[in-house]
């Protein structure tokens, strides 16, 4: 039988409402913007991106703690979308690369798609099991120590593109960590 193979790597970075001071707690953040990329697994191109800003129904003012942290502005969010149709657009991108398979930095981008998703009563959308890249930078350097994704960059010697913190920009940069990790092997 022939194996299914995933053609892409979908790499996503969510951005989301955030207080520093506890207002906003773990289960009330929302997404506010979702970055993402489709890395072709042959060339190693991105050969195509999503990004969408999100309005946030639970705490509709963003905290200056959030805005100074990601940048997005109070504007951004109010022209944006509501979750549902977001979402949809979103559905309707990565589905249109029937075989990828949902990479992120970490957890936390699968644990905030679940727990918007269970808000608004919108099945998940990924089908594919879920690869945390975040991991597997660790064990290419063979080290037990996480690392963020700036990090991570610094680790590699490769400079960080456009702003921290934004879904797009981070997703991209993500994208270029796992090219070196899948393509070259530490001398
Ligand atoms: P990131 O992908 O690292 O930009 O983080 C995604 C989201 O996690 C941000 O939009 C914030 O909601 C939250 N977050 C990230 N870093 C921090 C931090 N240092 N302190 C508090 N929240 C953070
Ligand atoms: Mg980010």
């Amino acid at each position: 039988m022939e194996t299914k193979i995933s053609h892409y790597y979908l790499i996503v970075d969510l951005e989301a409402t955030y207080c520093n001071n506890g207002t906003i707690p773990r289960h009330e953040m929302e997404i506010i913007e979702i970055g993402a990329v489709m890395l072709n697994r042959e060339t190693w191109e991105i050969d195509s991106e999503f990004q969408q800003f999100i309005q946030p129904v639970r705490h509709q003012q963003l905290t200056s703690f959030c805005t100074e942290l990601t940048s997005i502005r109070q504007q951004d969010v109010d022209e944006a979308p509501k979750f549902l149709e977001a979402i949809s657009r979103f559905k309707e991108w990565i589905y249109s690369f029937p075989n990828h398979i949902f990479c992120s930095w970490g957890n936390y981008d699968k644990k905030q798609f679940i727990q918007d998703c269970a808000y608004h009563n919108f099945s998940y959308p990924f089908i594919s099991e879920h690869i945390n890249i975040k991991e597997e930078f660790s064990e290419y350097l063979g080290v037990s120590k996480k690392f963020g994704m700036a990090q991570a960059l610094t680790e590699l010697g490769i400079e960080l593109k456009g702003t921290h913190h934004r879904g797009i920009d981070d997703a991209r940069n993500i994208a270029t960590i796992y090219k070196q990790i899948k393509t070259k092997k530490l001398s």
